[in-house]
């Protein structure tokens, strides 16, 4: 029995796939959840409709995976994101396509996917030990033995599946218990830095725009190697600097360069119009309805709350005719609004952040089973791994893709 046990550490997503899976094929599976409770971090995801999946394929999600995207190759291979829609619809949980091809539970409610897991946790018998974490994986000749519980208990095992995430929402058990259990082993972690998070702005007049949100904008970052980034959604002002979808994804971009150096941010706010469309619209407005005032006549372009902050930061009296827009404030305007310069100054917290990027290099681990190439019997899944993606699902399809992969293989 004990060389057929597995032990699985951590019961989020990755986790939870893992144990199952490897239940699944008549092994003896044991789980070690910290918490009182299975998937913590999983009931929030997506603002709580959990955000499952997303109909891309393979080769997509590895494009939206921003590192070591091709190491999934045969991960996602092995359960892509079809695959994974009709296990979850199979056992009972019917699900629905959104914008951007986002996979959601019909019932938008991530405790219906939560509520999954524990039935197929019954169903395979699994046992779960909860509040408990590992002191220690205990190796002999570089081959798995089991591990010893902070209780000093010893639990036997062939197999390890180490599943206990990031570092980013503590407050949901991922604490990064796991890098110091495999660091011990030999296991190299690349440094663990916050992704998907809003950005600090040095600009202290950016306060002034606290709460406005923008619909569609397009960041452009200039790196300190020259390197251009950009992305482009929606933009929230907040009391710190910037967030929302399109800072989100620029953080996931960003973070290597923003833990030592401030970055150069380049807003264009009117991303769909041209320098010379814009131009156009200032002369026609001057020319045909000189006598509008100027925050009136701004409004056409961006919403009302933001046209009047923007004024009063560039000093523009807003309440002036159109006619009376010196060339000299119309150029201000122009400039500002096809290229707000900001410096981001770094990221907010990793508490505060969506994914950890960084991790369990991936160099030492086997991407066609998820075996340590350093000790035999030892696996890893989910965000634990040096590998991050971007919103949209993409990161629970990792999760639950690499975990399939070593509950195969364990
Ligand atoms: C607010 C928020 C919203 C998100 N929304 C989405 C979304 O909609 N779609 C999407 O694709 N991704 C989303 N993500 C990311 C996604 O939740 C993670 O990528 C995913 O949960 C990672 O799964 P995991 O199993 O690797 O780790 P985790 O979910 O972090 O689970 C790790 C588990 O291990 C346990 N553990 C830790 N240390 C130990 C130990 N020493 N012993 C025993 N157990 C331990 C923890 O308690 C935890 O239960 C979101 C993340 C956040 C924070």
């Amino acid at each position: 029995m004990i060389n057929n046990t597995v032990i699985v550490l951590g019961g989020g997503p990755s986790g939870l796939m893992a144990a199952c899976t490897a239940a699944s094929l008549n092994k003896n599976v044991i789980l070690i959840e910290k918490n009182k409770e299975i998937g913590k971090k999983l009931l929030i995801t997506g603002g709580g409709r959990c955000n499952i999946t997303n109909i891309a394929n393979p080769d997509e999600m590895m494009k939206k995976t921003v590192t070591n995207g091709k190491f999934l190759y045969n991960a996602l291979n092995s359960l892509n994101s079809q695959d994974l829609m009709e296990f979850i619809e199979s056992k009972g949980v019917p699900l629905k396509v959104e914008e951007g091809g986002k996979v959601f539970p019909i019932s938008n409610l991530a405790r219906d996917v939560i509520s999954l897991w524990e039935t197929l946790l019954e169903h395979y018998k699994i046992q779960v030990i909860y509040g408990t974490t590992v002191k220690k994986i205990i190796v002999e000749d570089e081959r798995i033995e089991g591990v010893e519980l902070h209780n000093n208990k010893v639990i036997k095992g062939s197999s390890v599946i180490v599943a206990t995430g990031g570092v980013s929402y503590p407050a949901t058990g991922s604490t990064g218990d796991g890098y110091s259990l495999v660091e011990a082993l030999g296991h190299h972690i690349v440094q663990p830095k916050p992704s998907l998070v809003p950005i600090a702005i040095s600009e202290e007049w950016i306060k002034e725009l606290m709460g406005i949100s923008l619909e569609k904008v397009k960041i452009t970052a200039t790196t300190i190697k020259n390197k251009k980034i950009s992305t482009e959604g929606p933009l929230i002002f907040t009391h710190f600097g910037l967030s929302g979808p399109t800072i989100l994804e620029m953080s996931a971009y960003l973070n290597q360069y923003l833990i030592e150096k401030s970055v150069k941010l380049r807003i264009d706010l009117l991303p769909e119009l041209s320098i010379e469309n814009l131009e156009q619209f200032f002369l026609t407005a001057i020319k045909d309805s000189g006598n509008k005032i100027i925050r009136t006549t701004l409004n056409q372009l961006l919403p009302k709350n933001f046209i009047a902050k923007l004024l009063q930061v560039l000093n523009i009296d807003g309440e002036l005719q159109m006619n009376q827009l010196t060339k000299k404030n119309r150029n201000l305007l122009q400039q500002t609004l096809k290229g707000m310069e900001l410096t981001a100054s770094g990221l907010r917290s990793i508490k505060e952040a969506i994914i950890t990027s960084g991790g369990v290099s991936v160099k030492e681990i086997n991407p066609k089973t998820m075996e340590s190439k350093i000790i035999k019997g030892l696996y890893f899944c989910g965000e634990i791994l040096d590998i991050d993606a971007l919103t949209g699902g993409y990161n629970l399809q990792i999760a639950f893709s690499t975990g399939y992969l070593s509950g195969l293989n364990a």
